[in-house]
């Protein structure tokens, strides 16, 4: 019988055969590829088949980056909402669903570890909380690690995911980029290296201030790194930007970076970095 003659009542379906998978897979925003989540978790958060590296968590960069048997530190810190800052959210309900969302009390989390056999203090930001964005407790944190690396004399190393400032901080914010970079002065002095690593996207006054400061910037492949972001500057000067503008390649190009380094090999290359940074201070 012709498909068109049966009656739709007696065309079962076997609904227990039906698998779920919504969640379970995500698409490139790169090249279009469908990929399974879990092969992405095991994968780096870097796509399997072009390389796009994607967001990846504080608290997983840091697992990937130390060896077992590191400390998180500084974590007692929270925003106390100096303005009373209301837009369409209040701030202080913004941080509430920010802090359930990723478990943090901020964006930015402080660990203490080896790179390889190498003893090394990490500030990792983290973007999905509102952004990545530097208020008094991110600065305040970033500043603590630096002191940290100072009084110890360990090398410190910042990854840095931020849109900028902390518009609902205002001032408070702005002031942690002077803050942070007096810190970073104070290190540079004693000759402890400090190694910047910009992931996407690092933009606004993070770009402006720590970010830049490195004795080494390095970047991930792609990430977007500026101040003001592409569409404002098109605005404001009235002309078209080159292919790539503001990505770590064509910042490397232009001699604003020091390398490029995939995720997969990030671990690697800092421990070679801190073994060479070892012996020049022994010499
Ligand atoms: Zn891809």
């Amino acid at each position: 019988m012709s498909w068109f003659k049966r009656d739709s009542h007696q065309i079962v379906t076997d609904r227990t055969k039906t698998v779920r998978t919504e969640g379970l897979w995500t698409k490139c925003g790169n090249c279009g590829t469908a990929i399974f989540k879990a092969d992405l978790d095991t994968n780096l958060q870097v796509c399997p088949k072009c390389g796009r590296h994607f967001r990846f968590d504080a608290l997983a960069r840091i697992e990937n980056l130390l060896e077992p048997g590191y400390e998180l530190v500084d974590l007692n810190l929270r925003s106390t909402d100096p303005l009373k800052f209301t837009d369409l959210k209040p701030y202080k309900r913004r941080l509430e669903e920010a802090q359930k969302k990723t478990g943090l009390n901020d964006a930015i989390v402080n660990a203490v570890g080896h790179i390889g056999p190498h003893p090394a203090i990490l500030s990792v930001m983290e973007y999905s909380f509102i952004g990545g964005s530097m208020g008094a407790v991110v600065g305040e944190t970033i500043a603590r690690a630096v002191d940290r690396a100072h009084d110890t004399r360990t090398p410190l190393i910042v990854v840095a995911a931020s849109g900028g400032a902390r518009m609902m901080e205002g001032i408070a914010s702005l002031m942690q980029l002077a803050k942070i970079s007096a810190a970073l002065a104070r290190l540079a002095d004693a000759q402890v290296p400090f190694i910047s690593v910009l992931t996407d996207p690092t933009t606004g006054g993070v770009t402006a201030s720590f970010a830049m400061l490195g004795d080494l910037n390095i970047a991930e492949p792609g990430a977007l790194i500026g101040f003001a972001g592409p569409r404002v500057i098109e605005q404001t000067i009235r002309q078209k930007l080159p292919e790539g503008f503001q990505r770590s390649e064509f910042l490397l190009e232009h001699g604003f970076l020091d390398a490029i380094v995939e995720r997969k090999n990030l671990k690697s290359y800092l421990a070679n970095t801190l073994a060479w940074f070892g012996q020049a201070s022994i010499r």
